[in-house]
């Protein structure tokens, strides 16, 4: 034991601030290159978004709820050598989400590329060849360019002498850069139904498909040809596993201790302070969103101002309700489109406002796991995509929309939903930032509405500090679940093994 500690004391020391999915990504792959790791987290719970709401015996995965590509969770067992099935599992849907129109079409989107087609002709009337070549592209861009944009550093020169990067650029008319995904939408696709369906992919990374570059047409491929999963236990179990996993790494992890300063001595950092003290390290790694890392924990930091200045990206509006009913005809995932998407996403980005009646979005994971909601009962997260905090009136805006929501859906699925609601909790951009410090509430750090996003990030190191690096939805390579796995194995790429 005396032998382990003295082992211990060896290593050098690194820290994360924060436990969001790429800090605790990152704590267990700087522990298996050899670093001692200490997490500090501001919250008394590890995930960050990826939490649970829970009452009245329903329980509720309280932030994302779409899951693709595990095995950025499961790789993270193998590089430990554990077999993942023992701590993570995991099904594939065959049903990716199920749409909704107000005029009453209804359309199942099968994972199955096949099916998705067919499903498309036989409920909207569009030849299945179309769904079908839409895809295949969206393929084919996907395997020219994940490595190079979603695996690799945008900002090291390295990057560009691989062979990535021809294979990329073999493919760059198929990226539509300088197109919006909209437009690439009504060309490929047309049927106005289809268009917004397609659009809908936009959201993903918190963006609006009539400004987002049509690169962003790609996503449908993660969805109908890779898949879309739910982990046992919920999107909670992605947190309980990984923070088990670090657990065994000998990561340490401080909980309701927040950093408040990152200090910083001649070029280098030298580790954190506290409101319980200060503790150096020889490597640091912020996955507290990087505007408050710049703003709150080095203000007097050369801040990259032209990054931290971009527009937020959307942010959500969410009932939890318990249900005291079940609706056969809903699945996991359920999208109830608004009439006019223009007007929706012109609300978001250029009024700051919310859309009269917004698009819908219900995930109902009690379909998955019947224990999420008592008998006969149904756990309905339901949300509204709205803008980044900046100040509105969201007592306001949330009573408003709340009406709204319960009206639309209780048209649509022909039910006084409002009498039937037993439980309830709310989350807003502003509960969204105080839970989890994302500049304004924003779910994807800054939007991708220009075509030149994916280089406006903040890259995974600092150019000032040269052992200070970042992870996490609001840098390279993005926000969601499967990026800021992403961004923690790029950042902990750039750290020297010991
Ligand atoms: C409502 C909602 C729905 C979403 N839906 C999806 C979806 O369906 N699919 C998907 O893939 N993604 C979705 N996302 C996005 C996804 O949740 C995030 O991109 C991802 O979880 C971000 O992880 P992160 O590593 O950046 O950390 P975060 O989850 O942002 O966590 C950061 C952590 O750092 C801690 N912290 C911050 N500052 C400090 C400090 N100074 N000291 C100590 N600790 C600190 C915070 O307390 C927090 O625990 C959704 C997000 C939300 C909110």
């Amino acid at each position: 034991m005396s032998l382990e500690i003295g082992k211990l004391k060896e290593k050098p020391k690194a820290i994360v601030i924060g436990s969001g999915a790429a800090g605790l990504a990152s704590a267990i792959r700087l522990a298996q290159k050899g670093y001692a790791v200490d997490v500090f987290e501001a919250n008394a719970y590890a995930g960050g978004k990826i939490s649970v709401v829970e009452g009245k015996g329903y329980r509720f995965d309280a932030g994302p709820s779409l899951f693709t590509l595990p095995q950025l969770v499961t790789e993270l067992f193998t590089l430990c050598g554990e077999d993942p099935s023992g701590h993570f599992t995991y099904h594939r849907k065959e049903v990716a989400c199920h749409y909704f129109w107000q005029d009453g079409t209804a359309l199942k989107a099968w994972a199955d590329a096949k099916a998705f087609a067919r499903e498309v002709e036989e409920q909207l009337g569009v030849n299945a060849r179309i769904v079908d070549r839409y895809l295949r592209d969206a393929a084919q861009a996907y395997e020219a360019t994940h490595t190079l944009f979603l695996e690799s550093s945008l900002h090291r020169l390295k990057t560009y002498l691989q062979p990535a990067v021809l294979k990329a650029m073999g493919h760059l008319h198929k990226l539509y850069l300088l197109s919006t995904l909209n437009q690439v939408n009504q060309k490929k696709l047309k049927h106005p139904k289809l268009v917004q369906l397609f659009n809908r992919f936009a959201t993903y990374n918190g963006s609006s498909p009539y400004q987002t570059p049509g690169v962003m047409s790609m996503i449908p491929h993660l969805e109908h040809n890779l898949g879309t999963y739910y982990p046992k236990g919920g999107m909670h179990s992605i947190t309980t596993s990984l923070l088990g996993l670090a657990k065994r790494q000998q990561v340490r992890f401080y909980f309701n201790e927040r950093v408040e300063e990152i200090i910083t001595e001649r070029g280098r950092v030298s580790g954190v302070r506290t409101a319980r003290g200060s503790y150096k390290a020889e490597v640091v790694f912020s996955n507290m969103d990087v505007v408050p890392t710049y703003r709150k924990l080095m203000p007097t930091a050369k801040a990259p101002e032209k990054t931290l200045g971009q527009a937020r990206s959307s942010s959500a509006l969410i009932f939890y309700w318990g249900i005291t009913k079940q609706f056969p005809e809903l699945e996991l995932h359920n999208i109830f489109f608004s009439e006019d998407y223009k007007g929706e996403f012109e609300a978001i980005f250029e009024e700051q406002s919310v859309y009269a009646d917004p698009t819908i979005y219900v995930n109902i994971s009690s379909k998955e796991e019947a224990t999420d909601a008592p008998p006969g009962c149904e756990n309905w997260f339901v949300m509204v995509n709205v803008p980044a905090n900046t100040g509105q009136d969201w007592e306001a805006l949330t009573a408003r929309i709340r009406q709204q929501v319960i009206q639309h859906l209780s048209k649509r699925l022909d039910t006084d939903i409002a009498s039937l609601i037993a439980f309830e909790e709310l989350l807003d951009p502003r509960s969204i930032e105080n839970k989890t410090y994302s500049y304004q509430g924003a779910l994807y750090g800054a939007a991708s509405n220009d075509p030149l996003s994916a280089f406006l990030r903040h890259p995974n190191f600092s150019w000032q500090f040269s052992n200070l690096f970042f992870c996490g939805g609001s840098v390279h390579p993005g926000g969601g679940v499967p990026l800021a796995l992403l961004s923690a194995r790029i950042a902990t790429a750039l750290v020297p093994d010991v």
